[in-house]
């Protein structure tokens, strides 16, 4: 539900409980006391709707936030960010799988590397 909608639903209840409230004092003022405590009865039942609906949609609000909040990716410590890039760096000058296991010493015979300083 759209935030523009459930505003609209709240303003409808508020409306529509006005409108039985202005029932229950027709029917006071007509003596129909039964019908006036019905009308009174649902027109505070109306506002406690309302009031709850709006209730949940702050706390619908607060979910959505702390989810959001949860979703995005820690921020690192600067210190371990560094040691990353140097991990990424180091990966990027590595051209084989061969020289970095014999610690820089031979290349794979398809190398490109090995291939130009051959
Ligand atoms: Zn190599």
């Amino acid at each position: 539900m759209t935030h523009r909608l459930a505003h609209a639903l709240a303003v409808l209840y508020a409306l529509t409980a006005l409108g039985l409230f202005r029932c229950a004092v027709t029917s006071w003022q007509n003596g129909s006391w039964p019908f006036a405590l019905f009308f009174t009865g649902a027109s505070v039942l109306l506002i406690t709707a309302t009031v709850h609906h709006s209730w949940q949609r702050d706390e619908l609000r607060y979910a959505h936030a702390r989810l959001e909040h949860a979703a995005r990716p820690p921020e690192l410590h600067p210190a371990v960010a560094d040691e990353i890039a140097l991990g990424w760096q180091a990966l990027d000058e590595t051209c084989c799988l061969r020289w970095w296991e014999s610690k820089e010493k031979e290349h794979e015979p398809g190398c490109e590397r090995h291939r130009s300083t051959a």
